[in-house]
């Protein structure tokens, strides 16, 4: 089976990892790992956890959560390089929760940078709404354009930024200036350096990923 149904190039040719929508199909989960019994809420945070995604060199490409790795994982597409000692449950399996999972073919990846998308612009600003500085889960996230759409406003990286849905509503069709609102930091875009920059801080609490960023 190969791997490049799982991912998406856009209309220029970049690279997007990306799995979405999918349900996790039965497996042998491995044998004698510890198993904690969880509870619904500290599972689905888990299931959202960062996983460092290697290319098959070796070379980090992608941060992703817990339940697409395992999605990965299950199909054949990556194997798990580093594992916590924690287990996840499904009906009939336990599964190992992976840190770092490594793409078992090689997936070129233009030395550009990355394409403009929902996921990279809210990796880029780290979940953290640009306005009222607050972190959210994805899904409380919406992207605003700093300059609106009506004005002439770009979807451009340096023109779109992650913004929580109470603060989009209060800025509405507006420039921040007339809401009287401020950016937290002035729009970037995404590149090679900065994409490693968030890796590591991403994974700075995990030292399973040390080795493969550190160097
Ligand atoms: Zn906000």
């Amino acid at each position: 089976m190969g791997a490049s149904r799982h991912m998406s190039v856009d209309s220029r040719g970049r690279y997007t990892p990306e799995v979405a929508g999918e349900v996790l199909p039965g497996s042998e989960g491995p044998a004698g790992s510890r198993s904690h019994n969880l509870n619904s809420t500290r599972r689905a945070s888990l299931m959202q956890e960062p996983v460092l995604v290697l290319n098959a060199t070796y070379e980090p490409i992608n941060v992703t959560a817990v339940r697409r790795a395992m999605v990965l994982m299950l199909k054949g597409v990556a194997q798990a390089e580093e594992m916590h000692n924690t287990e996840v449950h499904s009906a009939a399996h336990a599964h190992r929760v992976p840190s770092v999972i490594r793409l078992l073919a090689y997936r070129h990846i233009p030395q550009q940078s990355r394409a403009l998308s929902r996921k990279n612009i809210l990796l880029r600003d780290r979940n953290t709404c640009q306005f009222c500085v607050r972190v959210f889960p994805s899904s409380e996230l919406t992207l605003d354009h700093v300059v609106p759409r009506s004005r002439g406003g770009r979807s451009t990286w340096e023109n779109l930024v992650a913004c929580c849905y109470r603060c989009n509503n209060s800025k509405g069709d507006r420039t921040p200036e007339e809401a009287g609102l401020k950016l937290a930091r002035r729009p970037r875009p995404f590149t090679l350096h900065t994409s490693r920059q968030l890796m590591r801080l991403i994974g700075h609490r995990d030292e399973r990923w040390r080795k493969y960023l550190f160097y």
